[in-house]
């Protein structure tokens, strides 16, 4: 029902290095091709420009067609790929680039928007204006999605000069040199930094993490100079997926008017991990008493970012308060694996925690679904999923306040957002902190039975879909296109 009339409507080409689910590593993945769905569906035209890279598989896809051969430009060179022989990340991705806008020149295709994704397609907004602006492509007018800005895409000037533009120009620092290479030999360019200059619209994903980034690192000047141009939108999630009235993976469907079945999930999941005694297994009312437990799940890759030390002091608070909890993450080095699997030996015979060390899709919606209450104590966080999905299988959730986290969490005792309040929220990166977070959920759920249903009911009604963000790029994409 949202089709706008017909002279609003848009072409729109993302030139991205991930996709969900042929080329996904993260968030990034999820958010191209929800955002390109919402689009598709209001009446806009969306294509999606990804590498061909050879993890791809190809009886994935269907209807996989070669339409056009063309050459590109790299090094000196007009070839068809950087591939084979000494194979560089970054001249890869920056070939990509240049290949994508020979693609939309030699077809004619203009599209009213390119939408770029981190530093990865960094490069295209400069090669755009720079050349290809200069050659037959007037129309598109480009956008940039920054999802995590800890990655820069450091390039020395003469990888960028390979691409075919002279890297050397732009080694200034309104354009797009590294400032915390200055006066270092080599000084490098940050491909981040040049797309935040010559792209019409900055996006990133939440607004909180917009005002983080304005304030610390060494991006903020940059982004101040280009304020006006700068957006913060909230990432949505695709509700077709992630419907605890419909998936797949659970034992038992349940939704905010029909709540039964999430305890059929959560005792599912407290047998199938041994949570439940099996003293209470032999008595008559099993599921009363194992339901009055509470139950956290963390999901979550392991990595610095997401609070390591607070999910470890949490797994500790929660048996001290005689509530379970099941971690669910995959650790992003070896130190740290042998860390957590350390307390997984500690904890996984015991009586209440589990720590599950893989990545598992199937899981993650199971333990969804059996939470009670969803932690995510990032240190940072630019938009976050985890909290939006466990909203939306009525699991509470308790949050630092950072990026994202505090645009989507509202403390419950919070007498300012009352009528919004939907969790429970920490400020310091402390043990302290996160754990009187974890003692007034507990307190909530043991002591105020009948609020606290009222609160699973309401995190499950609220509307993180794409409706409301894609809307928002919309709005953004129609403030700079132009009409030729
Ligand atoms: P990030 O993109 O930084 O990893 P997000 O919160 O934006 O963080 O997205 C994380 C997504 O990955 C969520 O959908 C979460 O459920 C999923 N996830 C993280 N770790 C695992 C895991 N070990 N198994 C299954 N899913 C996971």
């Amino acid at each position: 029902g949202n089709i706008q009339n017909d002279s609003d409507l848009m072409h729109i080409i993302h030139v991205t290095p991930e996709m969900a689910p042929i080329a996904k590593v993260g968030g990034l993945g999820d958010v191209v091709t929800g955002l390109a769905r919402a689009c598709l569906s209001r009446g806009h035209t969306v294509y999606i420009m990804l590498p061909f890279y050879e993890c791809i598989q190809k009886q994935h896809i269907n209807d996989l067609a070669l339409l056009i051969t063309f050459n590109a430009y790299h090094d000196g060179n007009w070839g068809q790929s950087v591939y084979g022989g000494a194979y560089n990340e970054l001249e890869a991705y920056l070939f990509f680039n240049r290949a994508s806008l020979e693609w939309m020149q030699v077809t004619g295709t203009q599209p009213d928007i390119i939408h770029v994704h981190e530093w990865q397609t960094g490069a295209l907004p400069l090669l755009y204006w720079d050349m290809y602006h200069n050659l037959s492509l007037k129309k598109p007018r480009i956008v940039l999605t920054i999802h995590n800005m800890e990655h820069y895409g450091e390039c020395r000037i003469e990888q960028l000069s390979k691409s075919g533009v002279d890297g050397s120009i732009y080694a200034t620092e309104d354009k797009a040199i590294d400032e915390r290479t200055i006066g270092h030999n080599p000084e490098r360019l940050s491909l981040l930094k040049g797309g935040i200059v010559y792209s019409n619209a900055v996006v990133t994903v939440s607004p909180t993490y917009l005002n983080e980034t304005l304030c610390s690192g060494w991006l903020s000047s940059t982004l101040i100079r280009n304020r006006d141009k700068y957006f913060g939108v909230l990432n949505g999630i695709d509700t077709a997926m992630w419907n605890p009235a419909t998936d797949a993976f659970l034992p038992a469907k349940f939704h905010a008017q029909k709540p039964e079945g999430k305890s059929s999930c959560k005792y599912y999941v407290q047998r199938g991990l041994g949570l439940v005694s099996t003293d209470t297994l032999a008595g008559p009312h099993v599921s009363d008493i194992t339901d009055r437990v509470p139950l956290v799940v963390c999901i979550s890759r392991l990595v610095a970012q997401k609070g390591l030390h607070l999910i470890t002091s949490a797994i500790k608070h929660v048996e001290e308060l005689g509530g379970q909890m099941v971690v669910l993450g995959k650790a992003s080095d070896g130190r740290l694996e042998r860390e957590f699997e350390g307390l997984a030996n500690l904890h996984n015979q015991g009586p209440s925690i589990r720590i599950l060390l893989m990545y598992s899709e199937e899981l993650s919606h199971m333990l969804y679904a059996a939470a009670d209450m969803v932690l995510v104590p990032s240190i940072y966080e630019p938009c976050g999923l985890a909290q939006m999905i466990g909203m939306r299988y009525g699991a509470v959730p308790i949050v630092r306040k950072t990026g994202g986290l505090a645009d989507t969490v509202f403390d419950m005792d919070d007498q300012s957002n009352h009528e919004i309040s939907n969790g429970f929220v920490f400020e310091g990166i402390d043990e302290g902190s996160l754990n009187w977070a974890l003692d007034r959920a507990f307190a909530y759920y043991r002591e105020k039975a009948d609020e606290w249903n009222s609160i699973v009911e309401r995190v499950m009604e609220i509307d993180n879909s794409w409706n409301n963000s894609a809307g928002k790029y919309i709005e953004i994409y129609q403030s700079v296109r132009v009409r030729l």
